[in-house]
């Protein structure tokens, strides 16, 4: 679906990196990544760690989730947004997504907490479970960017942390500005099929310098600096990204453009092809600009969804359905949720087609 591509300075950083034998979570390139990252989405703080499913978990434990806690999201996700939930002891609330964006929708959140929620002394608290819905994580499916400032306007008005799960969205813009920078914070991956690629990775955006400071203290095990000392303040964990991993994604960064234009030109011509053959391909809406990162057609049924994936592998072309719906998963099969209808609807119908970079045309 989507192949790495290391056309630019990878080998000379990773085996700079090598020479140096600062090759683990302490080196130069981590650091260098980290302002690069920051400079490149317009925020203050990126904090590089090993995958974007502990990215998410050490965010969740920032703004404070704790068990029984709940956590709003959509089952229209892949498992890892709800997994770094049940992590923290919390409970993922699966809210309907939109047809269009395929992201969360704002409306349905709306419509949920006016059913459900209520503010107690400052805090969002469900009505039926009397337990305190304690963060919001929409997610910016295949890089097409959700609804995000009527999101976040609703948990303003509700008390609720928006934490932006953009694992698939670097590089994608909602009117003008990088996804993952509109909540409280927002979450990287650059796991191997992502847009780029450190073989395993994550990082965290913020521009809250005490949530900033906080991460970077308790994904380095809450260690206290100190010359001799092994004193760590609090449960800490070991999530910080290694240099040698670093050095491979600053020189993914570098190409993260020229990325961006040669996926979007690849999506125009499988626009022009699909708009001949009365087949709907997925496309960005008004403000927006996707990254393109996994490209789809929607079909008409799942007849149709399961027939083209078997036509389409049997001619040696991979293509596969979304994920599963999280509330079918053993482990969350009984999360609150609402209808779930537009989710049902384009998990049904919804094909990822080949999505790499090209590089011959
Ligand atoms: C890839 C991805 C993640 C994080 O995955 P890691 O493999 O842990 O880096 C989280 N959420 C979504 C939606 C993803 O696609």
């Amino acid at each position: 679906m989507h192949e790495p591509f290391f056309g630019g300075n990878e080998k000379e950083y990773v085996l700079d990196c090598i020479n140096s034998t600062f090759v683990s979570s302490i080196g130069s390139y981590v650091s260098k990544f980290e302002e690069e990252l920051a400079n490149y989405c317009k925020c203050d703080e990126a904090i590089a760690v090993v995958n974007g499913t502990s990215a998410l978990h050490a965010a969740l434990h920032v703004v404070g989730v704790k068990a029984n806690d709940e956590v709003l999201t959509q089952a229209f996700t892949f498992v890892a947004t709800a997994n770094a939930i049940k992590y923290c002891g919390a409970n993922p609330i699966f809210i309907d997504v939109e047809i269009d964006t395929m992201g969360m929708s704002a409306s349905s959140l709306k419509i949920f907490l006016e059913m459900n929620a209520e503010i107690r002394e400052g805090k969002c608290i469900n009505k039926n479970t009397g337990n305190k819905i304690a963060a919001c994580i929409p997610m910016h499916t295949y890089g097409f960017p959700v609804n995000i400032e009527e999101i976040c306007e609703i948990c303003e008005n509700w008390s609720i942390p928006v934490i932006e799960d953009a694992a698939e969205a670097l590089g994608s813009k909602y009117k003008g500005k990088a996804l993952g920078t509109y909540g409280d914070l927002g979450v990287l991956s650059f796991n191997g099929n992502k847009i780029i690629t450190s073989g395993g990775g994550g990082a965290i955006l913020t521009n809250n310098p005490k949530y900033a400071q906080e991460i970077k203290h308790i994904t380095t095990t809450a260690k206290v600096p100190h010359l001799y000392e092994f004193h760590h303040d609090q449960l800490g964990f070991n999530y910080r990204m290694p240099n040698l991993n670093a050095a491979l994604l600053c020189a993914q960064l570098e190409q993260l453009d020229q990325f961006l234009l040669n996926k979007r030109e690849l999506a125009e011509r499988y626009k022009d092809y699909f708009d001949k053959i009365g087949v709907k391909f997925k496309w960005e809406k008004n403000h927006c600009e996707a990254n393109f990162w996994l490209m789809c057609i929607q079909l008409e049924s799942l007849e149709e969804r399961n027939s083209f994936i078997e036509a389409s592998i049997s001619a040696g072309i991979m293509a596969r359905p979304s994920w599963q719906l999280m509330h079918t998963l053993p482990a969350f099969k009984d999360c609150i949720r609402d209808d779930q209808k537009n989710a049902k609807f384009l998990q049904e119908r919804i094909v990822n087609i080949p999505s790499s970079y090209r590089s011959i045309n």
